[in-house]
């Protein structure tokens, strides 16, 4: 900008901004210049790079030194330069979303100082998802849209991929869970197997044991299943069997939880809680099968009563023992020869022993009565139990038969020749050499007529009493 001014000397000059259209003075500065040489002029620095957009007039007046001013003056407008726009960004990219449901798109137009930020919204699909003007995105239906933002002022779109599914009904119980024992024994190995039903997708199944006083011995284990049914998955937590042992648990209190995730982000838990605990101390056990003919009295009697009996037990019989054994009498019918009128006739014998013994006496009187010695029972002078009181007997258990007992007498051994006891005279005594010792030896029972200082040759003993 320049002025070329008459011959004549400037005494003063200076320049007004103002804005067309108000009249105001935006900024005014005297400049004083040189006087008598001045010939032209270049006002610096005018900050034209900061005025804001609108329409200027610039009037330069000079003065010379008659007083009289001069003026001359430019219009111009000042503009805002446009900053083109690039593209837009959009956030977040992927969305998943249920029917129904919205969720709101983000987008950020570059460069952030673009002059037109405005944007167009579009949707691939508006039955699977709509979009506003504002972002909003809705599911409609089923499927997967992209939904693209345009910047209006040109540059390069994006887009976001939208997944739209159907409301879950995710629901996921447990059935047939096996329990842990509770008080589980200290190196026992335990299986928990059990279904789970969903009806979702599962995506996970983890198990752990948790200790619930905190005591720093744990076991746990996971695994994951992919590869299931859509619909009512059944798992099968065998699988676990490797990885639980329980059997290297310590004496504790557990917590056995399993949890089920499904597709849907659903859980369902099952606790179960139990206690680990040392193993006790145990006799062996007691033979559950009736012992051989050679056993010992001490397994035969484990076998009868569940525990070793020492000698002073059998010392004494009282009553309320009387009504425990009485619920363990059983009374059986044998097929004997008896004698009737000097004939023998097979006859029904009722007996009544102990239950344990009850099918092997049954075995002996089968022996006896199939031998064709065809020995006679009289049927009134055998039998087995009997309370005695307080006496020590076999017979107080149903343990011991005595058949014949009126002519097969106890008697001490220096009697017996003037004793009833005539065997090979009467049919009824008990021959030493006979079927019926025989049957009862060959089971592991004791005849009296074997003893020493006395003899009871009535009687045969499940043991040797
Ligand atoms: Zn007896």
């Amino acid at each position: 900008m320049g002025q070329t001014r008459p011959a004549r000397l400037v005494r003063c000059c200076h320049w007004l901004l103002s804005t067309l259209g108000f009249g105001e003075k935006a900024e005014a500065r005297v400049v004083s210049f040189g006087v008598s040489t001045l010939r032209s002029f270049d006002v610096e620095p005018l900050a034209f790079s900061k005025l804001d957009a609108g329409d200027y007039k610039y009037t330069i007046t000079a003065t010379d030194t008659t007083g009289k001013p001069v003026s001359t003056s430019t219009s111009f407008s000042v503009k805002t330069a446009t900053v083109k726009t690039t593209g837009v960004k959009l956030a977040p990219t992927s969305l998943t979303l249920n029917v129904g449901a919205s969720a709101t798109l983000t987008a950020t137009v570059t460069p952030a100082n673009a002059t037109n930020k405005t944007v167009s919204w579009t949707s691939s699909n508006k039955t699977v998802a709509t979009v506003n003007t504002k972002g909003v995105v809705t599911g409609v239906a089923v499927g997967t849209v992209k939904i693209t933002v345009t910047p209006l002022a040109g540059g390069t779109p994006a887009t976001a991929t939208i997944t739209v599914k159907s409301v879950a009904t995710s629901n996921i119980t447990f059935s047939g869970l096996h329990t842990v024992p509770n008080p589980l024994t200290k190196g026992t190995a335990v299986s928990v197997k059990g279904t789970i039903n969903s009806t979702q997708k599962l995506k996970s199944v983890t198990a752990k044991i948790d200790t619930q006083t905190g005591r720093d011995k744990k076991c746990a284990t996971t695994f994951t299943e992919a590869n299931n049914a859509v619909n009512n998955v059944k798992f099968d937590l065998k699988a676990f069997d490797a990885g639980l042992k329980f059997s290297k648990l310590e004496p504790c209190d557990y917590t056995y939880t399993i949890t089920a995730t499904d597709t849907t982000g659903n859980q369902a838990t099952k606790t179960i809680n139990f206690t680990v605990k040392t193993a006790p101390t145990t006799t062996p056990a007691p033979p559950t099968s009736k012992p051989g003919p050679g056993a010992s009295m001490d397994t035969k009697l484990k076998y009868i009563f569940g525990k070793s009996m020492g000698t002073q037990t059998w010392t004494g019989y009282s009553n309320s023992l009387a009504s425990q054994v009485g619920k363990n009498l059983k009374t059986i019918e044998l097929d004997v020869w008896t004698l009737v009128a000097g004939k023998k006739v097979a006859k029904k014998k009722k007996l009544t022993v102990h239950v344990k013994v009850a099918n092997e006496v049954q075995l002996i009187f089968r022996d006896i009565f199939n031998d064709p010695e065809q020995f006679p029972i009289s049927l009134n002078t055998t039998g087995s139990y009997t309370n005695r009181g307080n006496t020590w007997s076999l017979h107080n258990y149903g343990l011991a038969i005595d058949i014949n007992w009126d002519v097969n007498p106890m008697v001490a051994n220096n009697q017996v020749k003037n004793s009833k006891y005539k065997p090979g005279e009467n049919p009824l005594c008990i021959p030493a050499n006979g079927s019926v010792v025989r049957a009862f030896k060959k089971h592991g029972w004791y005849w009296g007529g074997d003893w020493v200082s006395k003899k009871d040759f009535m009687h045969f003993g499940y043991i040797n009493k």
